[in-house]
């Protein structure tokens, strides 16, 4: 799951799956910035300066693996086409606008009907008569003590879960410098045991079951006080009490190392930062926030209209899917490649619960009754987009465990097309891996992301066509995941070099055939 600030986060942190790009062996691209270097400066892959270290050998986990040791005077130029200051800029904006956009977004639920427009106008009119500061103190909200305790308990009960519930062990995919870490992956437990607690919390009377709903400004609040708190805590984190020092990944510039992230897999004892933050709090309390908009709409109404019921499956579907494929999570950019700054801790805990949810809220204060032709077609929509997500996504990892296994696979009743892809890790270790060319993925090289655009589709067409607002969840994901896949090519071509062309040859479009 990403944030706006994925668009300055993938780049960097997310270059290398744990092995170096081919033909490069210098410490940044182990860091992935080669990446950040290209999507900084227009595609450009020209290698950053660094101070070259000597590898060691160490044990990891009982895996024999390489490290190259970095540490705060590996100073990496991560943007050879922008001077230092450009990127503070940058780095800057980037903390400044996504919490501006979810305190808009808010405002305009709470005040203004969910019209983006309304508030625009307010907003605009009181900038021009000098009155935006009274405005923003009016309508900034309110925090009680109930919220933060409401708030506090939700943080130590999921820790509590993620703690204690039993689950299967996984090991995570290697990290820059050769690191093997193993996760408990006991999400759904977590899922299901959080949902029960709320239904028998309710049902006895000690908690309404609008409760979310009725503090969600003083939430917003919140989660943006611990969102900045936590990117500050894991900064200091990595200068001072780093968990794994070598797999660190300084930039030089302040800003950007807050924004992005210095430690790769922050953990304090058994309490994984990534896999906590990245599910947990923001993706459990998804489904519960619907819930809880859900019950408010029957507060108001009486009743709960067809489309929060339909919105409520879709939205749930993905969320079970994600917990029941916890593993599966391990081996994707967020947890292999991204390192723990401000756009996965403030991310995860802000951006996530208000901006996917948003529908949600919208459909609370602005109910629509589907026709039955209208849910049967969201529906199918929605299903259609989850069954080509986990299809697609479960055919790459088929694919790759019958060929290390068995060295052969078929693929839709036929051999699987592929390439054998040979890469040099950064410590100068041959190996290989495949890509497969048919199938899914013969058909475009992301066709999974047209199964996560479909399912936003049906997200947002669940709302009907009353207001823009709902709509800037597709909006969203048609960025990121476009600008995910020209990062990935970036990412793929360091690491297989000219076999990785040949496979574009094999399959040309980046996520819809014949488009795009
Ligand atoms: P992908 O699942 O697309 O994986 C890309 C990686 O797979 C490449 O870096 C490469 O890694 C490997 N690969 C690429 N081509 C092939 C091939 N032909 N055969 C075998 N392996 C290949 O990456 P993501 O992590 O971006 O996406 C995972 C899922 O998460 C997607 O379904 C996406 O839609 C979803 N997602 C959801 C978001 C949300 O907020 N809802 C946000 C972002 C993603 P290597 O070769 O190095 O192993």
């Amino acid at each position: 799951m990403k944030t706006p600030s994925e668009f300055m986060a993938d780049g960097p942190h997310s270059a290398v799956n744990g092995i170096g790009p081919r033909h490069i062996e210098d410490t940044a691209a182990q860091n992935g910035h080669l990446s950040m270097s290209a999507s900084l400066s227009k595609g450009s892959s020209v290698q950053s300066p660094v101070n070259r270290r000597k590898a060691d050998d160490v044990h990891a986990n009982g895996i024999q693996a390489t490290k190259a040791i970095r540490n705060k005077n590996d100073i990496i130029n991560l943007s050879p086409g922008l001077p230092g200051f450009s990127v503070d800029i940058l780095g800057f904006l980037m903390l400044l606008w996504p919490p501006l956009c979810v305190s808009y977004f808010w405002l305009a639920c709470h005040s203004y009907q969910c019209s983006l427009g309304d508030l625009g106008g307010q907003v605009l009119s009181k900038i021009f008569d000098g009155g935006i500061i009274d405005f923003i103190k009016k309508n900034f909200p309110e925090v009680n003590a109930g919220a933060i305790k409401l708030y506090s308990f939700w943080m130590l009960l999921q820790v509590i879960l993620f703690l204690a519930l039993p689950g299967r062990i996984r090991r995570g995919t290697a990290t820059p410098a050769g690191n093997v870490l193993t996760y408990k992956c006991n999400g759904i437990s977590a899922w299901v045991v959080t949902h029960l607690l709320f239904f028998i919390l309710v049902k006895k009377g000690f908690i309404d079951a609008t409760i979310i709903s009725d503090n969600w400004g003083a939430l917003m609040v919140i989660t943006n006080v611990f969102g900045f708190s936590l990117a500050f805590f894991s900064y200091v984190k990595a200068h001072f009490f780093p968990s794994h020092r070598e797999d660190r990944c300084f930039s030089g510039s302040a800003f950007y190392d807050f924004f992005m992230g210095v430690e790769h897999n922050p953990r304090i004892g058994p309490f994984d930062f990534k896999l906590f933050f990245n599910g947990r709090p923001g993706i459990v309390a998804w489904t519960l926030i619907n819930l809880s908009f859900a019950a408010k709409q029957y507060q108001d109404l009486g009743y709960v209209s067809n489309s929060m019921i339909l919105l409520n499956i879709l939205h749930g579907t993905y969320v079970v899917d994600f917990f029941l494929n916890e593993s599966w999570y391990l081996r994707t950019i967020d947890i292999a490649h991204d390192h723990f700054g401000f756009y996965l801790a403030w991310g995860d805990t802000c951006w996530l619960p208000f901006m996917y949810t948003l529908q949600s809220v919208y459909l609370a204060r602005n109910p629509v009754n589907l026709p039955w032709w209208g849910c049967a077609a969201t529906l199918v929509v929605g299903l259609a987009g989850y069954m080509i997500f986990r299809s697609v996504n479960h055919q790459k990892d088929y694919f790759r465990v019958e060929m290390k296994t068995n060295g052969k696979c078929t693929i839709w009743g036929k051999p699987a097309r592929y390439i054998l892809a040979p890469y040099v890790t950064t410590d100068a270790e041959k190996k290989h891996s495949y890509l497969l060319a048919s199938g899914w993925w013969g058909l475009s090289r992301h066709f999974n992301y047209v199964g996560d655009l479909l399912n936003a589709l049906s997200y947002c067409l669940a709302c009907g066509f009353g207001h823009v607002l709902p709509y800037f969840y597709i909006v969203f994901m048609l960025i990121l995941l476009i600008h995910r896949s020209f990062r990935d090519d970036v990412r793929c071509r360091q690491k297989y070099g000219a076999l990785w062309d040949k496979y574009c040859q094999m399959v040309p479009y980046k996520i819809i055939p014949f488009v795009f």
